[in-house]
């Protein structure tokens, strides 16, 4: 049986000023999925995550989350970013808080947990990133890997339904890539709904259900990895991995 649809994008459509960004989107990720957007920089890709959880504000089209459909105007956009976790390229940490302090923050200041149990989560999800021995730390005592461990146990807090990745690991040396894919396959085995956006084709092969490759502001193809990677069906697709891989 298919597992029910977690975010279903309808002819979404995304202008700056004269730029059209996002042309006619149409996408589908359904329950304990993990799908990988790839494609040129400039094609749209972060702005398509930015869209779904309401960073950005689209022109047209319908966007619903977990079978509701979601309207700048009518829903609280801090319970949709609840709802839609985010982790970007950039860790955007507090600099002035500790690492346990980072997690709790939002649990406790937007979601009104009682601090003991926020605490109580905070530790878990440390342990699951693998950060335990970190919580009072300082994010400016971090590697890169640990910092975006840290910024992914921050998003998982507020129980997200779906995971949000904008090139998490393309400011990491290189060495720093590894504990952060880990920790990200991890998250994709446990059954997290993820849409990763990445330039990790061992990645996006290894874990992701479905491929879509974006080519200046549409879907060019999706399609299973091993179909996508080995045979695309679009020349644009061939180009496009032949320039990469
Ligand atoms: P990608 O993530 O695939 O590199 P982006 O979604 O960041 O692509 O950008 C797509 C296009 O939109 C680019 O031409 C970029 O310059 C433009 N763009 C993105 N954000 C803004 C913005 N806030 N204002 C104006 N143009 C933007
Ligand atoms: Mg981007």
């Amino acid at each position: 049986m298919k597992e029910a649809i977690m975010v279903k994008v309808e002819k979404l459509n995304k202008s700056f000023g004269d730029l059209h960004v996002l042309k006619d989107i149409d996408m589908t990720v359904r329950e304990r999925e993990v799908v990988c957007l790839i494609g040129a920089s400039g094609s749209g890709k972060s702005t398509l995550l930015r869209c779904l959880n309401f960073l950005e504000i689209k022109n047209s089209g319908k966007i619903f989350i977990g079978g509701e459909q979601i309207e700048e105007h009518t829903h609280d956009l801090n319970q949709i970013r609840a709802k839609v976790g985010m982790v970007f390229q950039h860790f955007h940490l507090f600099p002035h808080m500790t690492v346990i302090e980072n997690i709790m923050e939002a649990p406790v200041h937007v979601k009104k947990i009682p601090k003991d149990q926020a605490y109580e989560e905070a530790k878990e999800l440390l342990a699951k990133v693998g950060l335990s021995d970190k919580a009072n730390v300082y994010p400016g005592k971090l590697s890169g890997g640990q910092k975006q461990r840290v910024a992914i146990a921050r998003s998982l807090a507020m129980k997200p339904e779906v995971m949000l990745f904008d090139e998490p690991t393309s400011a990491l040396d290189p060495e720093l890539v590894g504990e952060v894919l880990v920790t990200m396959k991890k998250l994709a085995q446990e059954g997290m709904t993820m849409i990763v956006v990445t330039h990790e084709m061992g990645f996006a092969r290894e874990v992701a259900d479905s491929v879509i490759y974006m080519h200046d502001g549409r879907i060019v193809e999706v399609g299973h990895p091993d179909q996508l990677f080995h045979t695309p069906t679009q020349k644009r697709t061939k180009d496009f991995l032949d320039s990469v891989l």
